[in-house]
């Protein structure tokens, strides 16, 4: 019998954590079936800074939708934008809706000429084009959301934006309509979730966007089956859709320059196995000022070597010049005169970092994308959780023992002590039971990461195997 031919239509929103794990999908893709014609949709500008960083074979194609982030359309009450301080991530939300009449033209398209051919389509998209499930649906092609976080977090930050509001809630524990067994707690929920009442900007988008997204055929996720068994039981339960876990998803354009970063390589080359600790809060987040200063203080007194991606505090553009004033009194030249710091200003190359011999541990905000890459290179995570759903990535992260809390949020009532700082580094990376047991749950996290994909027998293998056969007999 001949086989099924499928076009399978990738579409990240647009950041880079999204498009990242969208690009690794779309290799993974390429590289384990021949067979697929597999499209990248995106805007222009996405595209060009994808095609000139990242080495594509020519059989992934790309398709351009136009796209303007001024053209936003926001609904004439807008007054709530300044209370939320995140007006521009909101009208850029917002503007992405605009994306849609070309994107309907383009699978209007694909799908009469597939239907010619005998070629399945299937639309795998972002968790905030809730929307595509509507196009899909209009032109009866299989529709898949990517989740690019972990199953237990999205589940997590789905519910507590279609549940709204959260300012009424008088414990500072509660659970979840769609998850009784799952407690939250007030202080894991971003400023803008709290302030959210359901009708404001933010909550409108999410709110319509996510419950859009729990109507989709089926569910693919950037994690690993033995990682999340029971979340992604519970969440394929609660929403009746099969779940595939097909992580880890990891490289994308972040292994687009192998060469750069020498200087860092050759300073960790400088340090003994797992003595470094990395610091990065991602490509997206800021500490307050008092925060980075506490952060320098506790390092200083850790007596560890670290390298730290470092940018302006909150409230400063970060293209901004980097002032010395937001760190204790000349601790970068201290720092690196006594080979103590490594300071990156801008972008570093985290894969290369967390895969060197030296690195001991990561100070992270858990965005998913860097949780993957920490456990896939078998470094324990100490964990500092900003926003979004990175406080229920460390819920589960603690819970499997590969993670210590340090601090968490970026509010100015956020606290974090250098004594704190000081304590868990040492209690993460020292010489001390508590360390080891973490240390060595992380390694077989990391070897459980590694099988994920050994053969067809493994959990994400089946699981990418089994999303194409469902949307080849849907
Ligand atoms: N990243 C990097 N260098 C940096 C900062 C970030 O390579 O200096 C990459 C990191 O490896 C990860 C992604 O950017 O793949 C960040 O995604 P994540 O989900 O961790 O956090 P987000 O930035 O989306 O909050």
């Amino acid at each position: 019998m001949e086989e099924q031919k499928s076009h399978i239509v990738l579409f990240p929103f647009l950041a880079h954590g999204h498009i990242n794990a969208f690009l690794s999908l779309a290799s993974f893709l390429h590289h384990r079936y021949s067979n697929l014609t597999i499209t990248f949709v995106s805007t222009p500008h996405h595209i060009r800074s994808i095609q000139s960083s990242f080495s594509f074979s020519s059989s992934i194609q790309f398709h351009s939708l136009p796209f303007s982030a001024e053209s936003h359309g926001l609904p004439p009450n807008t007054e709530s934008l300044a209370d939320l301080q995140v007006p521009q991530f909101i009208t850029f939300m917002y503007a992405t809706e605009n994306l849609q009449p070309a994107f309907d033209d383009f699978i209007s398209t694909i799908s009469s000429d597939s239907a010619s051919h005998g070629t399945k389509v299937t639309v795998v998209s972002d968790i905030f084009f809730g929307w595509t499930v509507e196009v899909a649906r209009k032109y009866r092609v299989f529709h898949s959301v990517f989740h690019t976080m972990s199953c237990y977090g999205a589940a997590v930050f789905f519910s507590l934006w279609i549940n709204l509001p959260h300012t009424k809630t008088t414990t500072d524990w509660f659970s979840l309509p769609e998850y009784p067994d799952i407690m939250v707690h007030r202080s894991q929920l971003s400023k803008n979730l709290l302030m959210a009442d359901g009708t404001d900007l933010a909550s409108t988008f999410l709110k319509r966007e996510f419950s859009l997204c729990c109507k989709t055929d089926s569910l693919l996720v950037n994690t690993v089956e033995e990682l999340e068994q029971k979340w992604i039981d519970m969440v394929a339960k609660s929403l009746k859709i099969p779940i595939f876990p097909i992580g880890p998803l990891i490289g994308g354009l972040n292994s687009a320059s192998p060469s750069a970063g020498t200087e860092i390589i050759e300073w960790l080359d400088l340090h003994p196995p797992a003595s470094v600790l990395y610091i990065s809060f991602g490509s997206q987040n800021s500490l307050q000022k008092n925060q980075m200063l506490e952060l320098a203080l506790g390092l200083e007194a850790s007596k560890r070597p670290f390298i730290w991606v470092i940018r302006p505090p909150t409230g400063i553009d970060v293209k901004d010049d980097f002032r010395d004033e937001w760190l204790p009194a000349d601790f970068e030249k201290k720092m690196e005169e006594e080979k103590r710091g490594f300071f990156v200003h801008g972008w570093a190359p985290q894969l290369a970092i967390l895969s060197h011999k030296s690195t001991g541990a990561f100070m992270s905000h858990c965005g998913w994308n860097s949780v993957l890459e920490s456990l896939n290179a078998g470094v324990p995570i100490i964990s500092w959780p900003l926003g979004g759903e990175q406080h229920f990535n460390v819920t589960i992260l603690v819970e499997i023992g590969v993670c210590v809390q340090v601090a968490r949020g970026n509010m100015e009532n956020s606290e974090v002590k250098k004594e704190k700082v000081a304590d868990v580094v040492e209690m993460v990376m020292g010489d001390n039971e508590e360390g080891r047991v973490l240390r060595e749950k992380t390694k077989i996290i990391m070897e459980i990461f590694k099988g994920a994909w050994k053969d067809e027998s493994c959990s994400s293998t089946k699981g990418l195997a089994g999303f194409l056969k469902l949307g080849n007999n849907k």
